[in-house]
């Protein structure tokens, strides 16, 4: 069974698998909290009998269980709830969701590293950025644990952990295998991190950690496809409200799945990929030959229009493949919103509609900028209390 090197770090095996069941006796009890505190985050206020029938846990464990919650400060009494009849009035029990602080990293561009803290509901305490200046290689994580250690050292409250958004291909026990912009092969991020630092980390990729805030903080469904458009294009793919890494870890990556025969020439040697179509670079670069040509065929609207078409050529087959029922698109809204999630929307529905299957709702995220750094939190909440 695949887990964790170190108790000090979190693992996405552990959400592939869907908690934290493993095979160790304090394993088993980890994984009773974790249940305990997933109740809690879904219906706040439950009793400790009502935990009891809903985990189908005993009376005796359940108040054991809770009783160390409250000692960790993570768990309050929230006072007596209304008797249902005579007897012990029931008390009802609630996360403290400012116990501790997340610390929540978005490395995506060395030169402005987000950071950001939030608390055990996702709630946004700060945002920050600072910089990695020129490291990169082994330098860069030097630079990324002193900015680390500062986050740790100012926060306000215990930290629970430390998630990090990276971009390139990162496996799940958080090692980037390549990220190219960081000077990175085989890095174990997350390891070092985490000796560096003492506290739980996680490291994923960013367009994972986005489809993971969708999920936790964004109201997305729990089979879910998040493209996130930056200066490159990725995707995390979500089913059964896990995700998918995949076997070469690299799950989602469909920026460079050819759209279009005989298209432009792209930076992985390819012509054609969807890079080369909806980064915003390439949707930049695209308006500003389009206002050369004037209305008609380049105009903006008619540019967006078949730039969101090509993304939903690239999407059908997997939206089909995997019977996704909601596709959520991140990133600059003044480009996205409108047409170009339109345009993608209908050739979904288009190339995908079958009587075998509901159609899918291609829509926009309603995270912004923070979805990154939401993602890298809630991977620290569900790795270290088991919350989803
Ligand atoms: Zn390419």
């Amino acid at each position: 069974m695949e887990r964790a090197k170190s108790p000090s770090t979190g693992s996405l095996t552990r959400q592939r698998r869907g908690g934290l069941t493993t095979a160790r006796p304090q394993d088993g009890r980890r994984s009773n909290l974790a249940v305990v505190m997933q109740s809690l985050s879904d219906e706040p206020g439950l009793t400790r009998a009502e935990l009891a029938r809903r985990t189908g846990l005993t009376k005796v464990t359940i108040s054991d269980l809770v009783a160390e919650l409250i000692d960790a400060g993570l768990v309050a009494e929230r006072g007596t709830a209304p008797s249902a009849g005579p007897g012990k009035p029931a008390i009802g029990l609630e996360i403290r969701t400012d116990a501790r602080d997340i610390i929540a990293f978005d490395i995506a561009q060395p030169a402005t590293v987000r950071i950001g803290v939030y608390d055990l509901a996702g709630g946004q305490r700060s945002v920050a950025t600072a910089s990695l200046g020129a490291a990169r290689g082994g330098d860069a994580v030097a630079a990324l644990g002193e900015l680390a250690a500062a986050a740790i050292a100012n926060a306000d409250r215990p930290v629970l952990g430390v998630g990090i958004g990276s971009p390139g291909i990162v496996d799940a026990e958080g090692k980037v295998l390549s990220a190219e912009i960081l000077g990175w092969t085989d890095v174990p991020l997350q390891a070092l991190l985490a000796e560096r630092l003492g506290v739980p980390v996680v490291v994923l990729n960013d367009a994972n950690a986005a489809a993971s805030a969708e999920r936790s903080f964004g109201g997305g469904l729990a089979d879910a496809i998040r493209v996130t458009i930056t200066d490159g294009v990725g995707a995390g793919i979500m089913l059964g409200g896990e995700l998918l890494i995949g076997k070469s870890a690299a799950a989602g990556e469909i920026g460079h799945v050819v759209v279009e025969y005989g298209g432009d020439h792209c930076r992985c040697g390819k012509d054609g990929c969807l890079e080369t179509w909806i980064s915003v670079p390439a949707l930049n670069r695209r308006l500003r030959a389009g206002a050369n040509i004037g209305g008609g065929p380049g105009s903006r609207s008619e540019i967006l229009a078949e730039a969101g078409r090509r993304l939903g050529m690239a999407l059908a087959p997997v939206v089909a493949a995997l019977d996704v029922n909601e596709v959520v698109i991140g990133g600059p809204i003044d480009l996205l919103r409108g047409v170009f999630v339109t345009s993608a929307a209908d050739l979904v529905s288009e190339r995908t509609h079958s009587r075998f299957r509901a159609d899918t709702t291609v829509r926009l995220s309603a995270l912004g900028s923070e979805a990154v750094l939401l993602g890298a939190a809630s991977l620290i909440r569900l790795s270290t209390l088991g919350i989803s």
